[in-house]
């Protein structure tokens, strides 16, 4: 296909997200339980609510918003925040650090995609908050390659009910402030949160944006990569682009599956995680991708 421009989706299609939330977050929920001995099957219900509650399983601030964990530490919110909320983040960091890395092939490819189309935008769009979403792609390096992000709206600050106060270090309340952009020259959109996918309104706006929402021959111009077969190829079906499917992004252990379900709310355990879908109506790509790199056959 003649090629104008590139849409990609971020978790699961240019990284392992289950992989990096379970266990990142499996450590965090094991530390807050050994500082507090509150069970963990307790903070995993619990966090479930608080993502439910914020409309993400990203959350940033989790552990402060857990009832238990606030009824521990009654007012003394400064010994919370050291110990648990530090303790728990930090643990969730050094994990995450190893797991944040892409798929093979991912660096090479947008590389290539940017030697070879210079003058085609790479955009990624994605259900996370837009400052997670950008924190991600910064920790994977893979932030530069792209001319816009689009996500959704930023994380609420959490404050105390009983007296107002802020529940988040004064350092790192700074950092989501100023909305970190971490050095990001291209654009970023913040899209409302009836926009998150399978809905149309997103990959629209960024059609729009592009002056390719117009013409149907356009639109065929433009090439879609998720890993979800109803989320993702379903909308780019919808509005008549390419799909690419990130075939390889589809989970397959079990453990992950389980684990997910522990903390997840459950209406998003299928939106976080794509699964191998036999059924005969799930959508079918234009493309599939065994791996990422597979995108640069079908680009001219
Ligand atoms: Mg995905």
């Amino acid at each position: 296909m003649h090629v104008k421009l590139i849409v990609t989706d971020i978790d699961n299609t240019v990284f392992d997200w289950v992989t990096y939330y379970v266990r990142s977050f499996q450590v965090l929920l094991k530390e807050v339980e050994s500082i507090t001995g509150i069970p963990y099957v307790q903070l995993a219900s619990e966090s479930r609510e608080v993502f439910t509650r914020h409309g993400s399983i990203e959350y940033p601030f989790l552990i402060q918003e857990l009832p238990s964990v606030d009824a521990y530490y009654a007012d003394d919110f400064d010994r919370m925040l050291m110990e648990a909320v530090d303790r728990g983040r930090k643990v969730f960091l050094k994990n995450a650090e190893s797991m944040l890395v892409p798929y093979r092939g991912v660096r090479e490819t947008l590389e290539e995609i940017r030697r070879r189309f210079p003058e085609v935008p790479i955009v990624a769009l994605t259900d996370a908050p837009r400052y997670v979403a950008m924190w991600k792609l910064n920790k994977l390096g893979l932030l530069p390659y792209f001319s816009s992000v689009y996500g959704l709206a930023d994380p609420r600050i959490p404050t105390c009910e009983r007296n107002g106060r802020v529940k988040v270090d004064p350092e790192i309340l700074l950092k989501h402030l100023q909305q970190s952009n971490f050095g990001f020259k291209g654009r970023i959109r913040i899209l409302p949160d009836e926009y998150e996918k399978p809905g149309t309104r997103g990959l629209k706006t960024v059609l729009m944006d592009h002056s390719l929402d117009e013409d149907p021959a356009d639109r065929g111009s433009v090439i879609w990569v998720g890993d979800n077969l109803r989320k993702d190829v379903g909308l780019g079906q919808r509005l008549g682009v390419r799909t690419a499917w990130a075939k390889y992004g589809v989970l397959s252990d079990p453990e992950l599956y389980r684990l997910l379900h522990e903390f997840s709310p459950l209406a998003n355990v299928h939106k976080n995680a794509s699964f191998a879908d036999g059924a005969l109506d799930a959508p079918q790509p234009n493309h599939n991708l065994e791996e990422f790199s597979d995108l640069l056959k079908f680009l001219r």
